[in-house]
């Protein structure tokens, strides 16, 4: 039943992380080089569910339980734990295993109240010349945000719908999985 919803929530994140990239090639939208300010926000949400491929592979790794107790002791006070200004590319030390958040912010739209598609997205990217040329067509081109979480939620209605601090999102995921490894009384497979 785990490993059904980790599989399901790893194919949904490749999802949006191909369809964005597809729509910001398409558009020649980028990040600004070098910001990572979403990144260092310490009010980012998330669900855990979106971290479950994250906090799986960090067992697995046979680093589970330090993950977690350190995502439960920064909780709201830091950004993600995950952030290092050093590592490339955006800063993610653990990029292959990010978000769903992480991977449609910025590239991809929900439609406003008039039922007008409208980018998601930062200050920063809303200064750039690629943004300023963007039609409404273009955008309906791009990955629907609200879509991506309702699929999410399909997988596990709980988890995808309580959205925590990112730290705390990460260490709920943690605290299921590490739950599930010690209820078997094993090892998670690799
Ligand atoms: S989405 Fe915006 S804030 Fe985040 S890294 Fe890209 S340019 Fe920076
Ligand atoms: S998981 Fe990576 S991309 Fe997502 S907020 Fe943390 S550092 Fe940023």
């Amino acid at each position: 039943m785990l490993y059904n919803k980790l599989q399901r929530v790893r194919s949904l994140l490749r999802e949006a992380s191909r369809r964005t990239e597809n729509f910001r090639k398409k558009v020649s939208l980028s990040c600004v080089p070098g910001c990572y300010s979403c990144c260092l926000k310490k009010d980012l949400y998330a669900s855990p569910l979106e971290f479950f491929p994250l906090a799986y592979d960090l067992c697995r790794e046979g680093n589970g339980e330090k993950a977690y107790c350190k995502s439960g002791s920064i909780g709201k006070t830091s950004p993600c734990m995950f952030f290092s200004p050093f590592n490339k590319p955006g800063g993610c030390t653990r990029y292959n295993d990010r978000g769903l958040i992480c991977r449609l912010f910025g590239f991809s739209s929900n439609a406003d109240k008039n039922g007008c598609p409208r980018l998601i997205c930062c200050r920063n990217i809303k200064k750039t010349q690629a943004f300023c040329n963007l039609t409404d067509k273009d955008i309906s081109g791009s990955p629907e945000f609200s879509d991506f979480y309702i699929r999410l939620e399909s997988i596990d209605f709980a988890l995808a719908n309580e959205q925590l601090q990112i730290n705390l999102a990460i260490n709920k995921a943690l605290e299921v999985i590490l739950n599930y490894e010690s209820l078997h009384m094993h090892r998670i497979p690799a």
